[in-house]
């Protein structure tokens, strides 16, 4: 093993400062994080009440030689970084020298480390920051860490903490970040007793992401993977179709380690832009390679965030590599009928980890050794092959080529146009095509600074609220540059004597006030050209709300436009405008194809 140091106080002073440990979650991070730096391949975290009463790390990793125990729990005792210059290059996940000196002055800590070189290991009790216990212990290569009773001397901390639930699910959620971060460490993750969690440790990221997520979001990703000068992504992004409400599902690492950055947030939310309604948040699971000195990792105490010296390159790299990911993919939603269940870990499976035994023993008694390895976990839970191969979506149902071979069956509920072609059944949501293709159409036109707008004779008088008035003479220059002429006409009278072109054929009184209502709902901007596209948008979408009939003719010609867009997969708010069910999801339902 490394020899572990002292920091000097001119390093000391370097390195972000602040609380390391002030709840169970982080304390479990910075042990985590430790058992990796050490090069363990398999670790196992136990904890009871939220880790409050009881937090147990087990790696199988390299271990603290027993010259070097009592030293590692000092503040500033690294064994990562010497000196102000290493912290540039710094790549192992600690190097503060924090953690166990700060853990063993709020808890009770029993640690317990062998290296592969010492005959024997070494046992170590700290309570509070007063040494209990130093002596032999007959353990396996690696470390176990415990501590028990965390913030018992700091009463005002400890009525600080969320309730046990509430501390255990940030640990959970921890746990989950580790378990994709290192997809080549097995993690067991044990919770009040019953294995949570489980990582076979096969660098096999999908089984990774279908262990944690489950099923639905496993199957609903695609891949990526790209590098750029010194820079690579690589990883799974979610279709549309896996859309949060919050960014908890942003998840990405930066050099194997889980941080949040605005800047990474804004790029996937721009390259997501036109396939996700408002206020809707993409699932990612991307992994960033970047070289150390394109970034400082000693901006935050615990590391959670990274400064970007090239951000803005970062930033366009990122849109593009997932704009291209998305586009390249069908996005067509795929009916799958739901069966499968997420395998659950067994009971009897928790009586196999040895440290179960071995907690059970030290509890009763400081004196009782062990001898027993942990071993890499068996992958119990891959994913279920015919379903993935059911989500791959290799026909290519938009090609120019393949268009010409579409049988349009004909129309449903007034509403949907339902196509064969190959082995599939597509639907296509005829007001959705509508609604894309005039929104395309019509932010063509804005984007090229062409007249969108058309004459109707006589103009159309509409009666407006206060606040709808107020918001048309606010935006009047807007609605003109999407291709409303409004002009007062006395009163709470408007008039409306253009409209923009694609929507030529709708009465403006149908959908006029419902437009608004809608505009007005959303927040409020300044820039020209966001309001202008809320407009668009909602013209766009009021406009199609009546069943509006079509020939076959017309059908067809306006789903063969829909099919050319660069995104015909969602209109402009976000909602599938086509979903398909394959011949065999069909013939199964039918119980032709019985399994
Ligand atoms: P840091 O991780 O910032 O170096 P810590 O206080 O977390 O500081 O740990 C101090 C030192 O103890 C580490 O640098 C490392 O050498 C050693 N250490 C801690 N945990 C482990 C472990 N699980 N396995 C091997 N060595 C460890
Ligand atoms: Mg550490």
């Amino acid at each position: 093993m490394k020899n572990i140091n002292i920091l000097d106080s001119n390093t000391i002073d370097k390195i972000a400062a602040g609380e390391v440990v002030e709840r169970p979650s982080a304390v479990v991070k910075e042990l985590v994080e430790n058992s990796i730096d050490a090069n363990a391949d398999a670790v196992t975290i136990e904890i009871k009440d939220g880790g409050i009463s009881f937090i147990r790390i087990t790696d199988n990793g390299e271990g603290i030689d027993r010259s070097q125990v009592k030293k590692a729990f000092m503040r500033h005792a690294t064994s990562k970084i010497k000196s102000v210059e290493d912290l540039i290059s710094v790549t192992s996940l600690g190097f503060r020298g924090e953690a166990l000196s700060s853990i063993s002055a709020v808890g009770k800590v029993e640690f317990l480390t062998k290296t592969k070189t010492d005959f024997i290991g070494t046992r170590y009790v700290v309570e509070g920051g007063r040494e209990c216990v130093f002596e032999d212990a007959g353990i396996p290569d690696g470390t176990t860490i415990i501590v028990r009773d965390l913030f018992f001397n700091v009463p005002a901390r400890k009525k600080f903490l969320k309730s046990p639930s509430s501390e255990g699910n940030n640990i959970t959620e921890l746990i989950e970040h580790m378990i994709l971060s290192h997809p080549n460490i097995s993690f067991k993750y044990i919770y009040n007793g019953n294995v949570k969690l489980q990582s076979s440790g096969k660098n096999d990221i999908k089984s990774c992401i279908y262990n944690v997520y489950g099923r639905d979001i496993a199957n609903g990703l695609i891949e990526v993977k790209s590098i750029r000068d010194d820079i690579s992504i690589h990883g799974f992004i979610g279709k549309p179709e896996l859309a949060r409400a919050t960014r908890n599902f942003e998840i990405y690492f930066v050099n194997n380690r889980f941080i949040k950055s605005t800047l990474i947030d804004r790029a996937l939310e721009e390259a997501y832009k036109d396939y996700l309604m408002l206020h809707k948040y993409p699932t990612v699971f991307l992994y960033f390679e970047i070289p150390s000195h394109l970034i400082d990792v000693n901006v935050h105490p615990t590391k959670r965030e990274i400064r970007f010296f090239e951000g803005e390159a970062l930033k366009c790299y990122i849109v593009d590599v997932i704009k291209n990911a998305l586009i390249n993919k069908e996005l067509i939603k795929e009916i799958v009928e739901e069966h499968h269940e997420k395998p659950s870990v067994k009971e009897s499976e928790i009586n196999k980890e040895p440290f179960e035994t071995i907690n059970h023993i030290i509890e009763s008694s400081y004196n009782n050794y062990y001898s027993s390895e942990i071993e890499k976990e068996d992958e119990s839970t891959d994913i279920n092959d015919k379903n993935e191969q059911l989500t791959l979506f290799d026909d290519k149902f938009i090609s120019e080529e393949s268009i010409k071979k579409h049988r349009t069956i004909g129309q449903l509920f007034n509403t949907y146009w339902l196509i064969e072609f190959e082995n599939k059944l597509f639907i296509v949501d005829q007001h959705a095509a509508h609604e894309k293709v005039n929104y395309e159409r019509l932010i063509k036109k804005l984007r090229n600074n062409e007249n969108c707008s058309q004459n109707i004779y006589p103009p159309i008088v509409v009666s407006l609220s206060n606040a709808e008035a107020q918001y048309v003479t606010k935006y009047n220059d807007n609605f003109l540059n999407v291709g409303f002429t409004i002009e007062h006409f006395g009163g709470l009278d408007y008039t409306i004597s253009t409209v923009p072109m694609e929507l030529l054929s709708q009465n403006p009184a149908d959908y006029f006030h419902e437009m608004l209502d809608e505009l007005m709902e959303g927040k409020n901007s300044k820039e020209t050209e966001t309001v202008n596209l809320k407009i668009a948008t909602m013209a766009c979408k009021a406009s199609v709300k009546g069943n509006m009939h079509l020939s076959v003719f017309e059908a067809d010609k306006l789903i063969s436009e829909l099919l050319t867009l660069e995104n015909p997969y969602n209109c402009p708010h976000g909602r599938p405008t086509i979903i398909s069910f394959s011949k065999y999801e069909i013939e199964k339902m039918f119980k032709r194809i019985v399994n």
